[in-house]
């Protein structure tokens, strides 16, 4: 059976007037679910039984079950079983300027990158509109507090889901749903490059980042497979259209790998690479996971490389860690619970 948090605002809209019945209708189960959260339908007031049970007999309520949290100081991580008993995490962290979760796409990842948790595993499947907006909803009770900024960047490749991803956009951003600004979305890629064409026209402000992590192709080929289908030429050419398209900025994400691409030579040939591109570049520290074999990069390096690129005057940041203590990093705490 379809979920019930599967459905944008104008399909509730249309199942209303599908049925003879009124358009507003739609915006009123839309409030009693995001707005008063009711979990029974049978709690609803202001629609008829007839239309109430037409709903009930094709879209179930149920939720997610959130089988386990970890917390440590401002992040806690929970880890979700879906209808089919598959696993999927979603990260909360605590930020001064609010609360943002950090949510999974797909089941596992088939985009493969060597240096991650998620990739190792191939994907089992695409997530559904509602276990993405469900990820939010149950967190946001569970801690009775706002969410006010979301990252899809854990387990999976948003743009390998790309029709979900952008119903799950609209179902989020929407004023009467959970009225996440665009704005304070943000999608991570590892470089689709027709998908990155495609959003370009998308009509909601959302914030693209990619997942660069090299500066050449030798060096991206060698960590990321999907560059031998999406070089970096077509990469940048990719980016360069987007932003005249939509005029807004993209982050590049550089997790540093030791000895893999953070060296001094790396990160002149970065600055080079994104010269002129309305960007800025988050550094980020890479998490090590037993798994795989990929080592951080020590503080004194990451420094250097980031003064690099301070000084080719490129906009950068060193990310902020979270919870390294609770296995956080993409796809770590799902493998722990199945694999043991
Ligand atoms: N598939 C998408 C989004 C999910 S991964 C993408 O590739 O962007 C989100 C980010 O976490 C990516 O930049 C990914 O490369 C990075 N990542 C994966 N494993 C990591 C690890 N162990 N430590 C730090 N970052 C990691």
């Amino acid at each position: 059976m379809n979920n019930i948090y599967g459905l944008s605002l104008s399909d509730m809209e249309k199942i209303f007037l599908d049925n003879n019945s009124r358009k507003f209708h739609g915006k009123q189960l839309f409030t009693w679910l995001y707005q008063k959260r009711v979990t029974d339908y049978s709690l609803i007031t202001d629609i008829k039984k007839n239309m109430l049970d037409i709903i009930k007999k094709n879209y179930s309520i149920e939720r997610l079950k959130i089988v386990e949290v970890l917390n440590d100081k401002d992040v806690s991580k929970y880890l979700f079983e879906l209808e089919d008993g598959e696993h999927i995490e979603a990260v909360l962290m605590r930020h001064d300027y609010g609360n943002s979760i950090c949510i999974s796409s797909q089941v596992g990842c088939n985009m493969g990158c060597r240096f991650c948790e998620s990739g190792r595993r191939k994907k089992v499947r695409n997530l559904e509109v509602h276990e993405m907006v469900l990820q939010i909803l149950m967190i946001e009770e569970l801690i009775n507090t706002r969410i006010s900024h979301v990252v899809v960047m854990g387990i999976g490749e948003p743009f390998d889901n790309y029709d979900n991803l952008i119903k799950f956009f609209e179902i989020i951003n929407n004023p009467f749903g959970l009225a996440i600004g665009a704005r304070h979305i943000t999608v991570s890629t590892c470089g689709l490059v027709p998908k990155i064409l495609e959003f370009s026209n998308f009509p909601l402000q959302v914030n693209l980042a990619i997942s660069l992590h090299a500066p050449n192709n030798e060096i991206r080929n060698k960590i990321m497979p999907i560059n031998k289908v999406y070089p970096l030429e077509e990469l940048i050419k990719a980016i360069r259209e987007y932003l005249k398209k939509t005029n807004r900025r993209v982050t590049f994400e550089y997790i540093l790998l030791k000895d893999v691409n953070d060296s001094c030579e790396c990160a002149q040939e970065l600055a080079n690479l994104v010269k002129g591109i309305n960007c800025y570049i988050n550094l980020i520290p890479y998490n090590e996971t037993n798994n795989l074999d990929f080592y951080r990069t020590n503080t004194v390096q990451i420094m250097k490389f980031y003064d690099i690129l301070k000084k080719n005057s490129i906009n950068v940041t060193i990310r902020r860690e979270f919870g390294g203590n609770i296995s956080a990093a993409c796809g770590q705490l799902r493998s722990k619970k199945e694999e043991l």
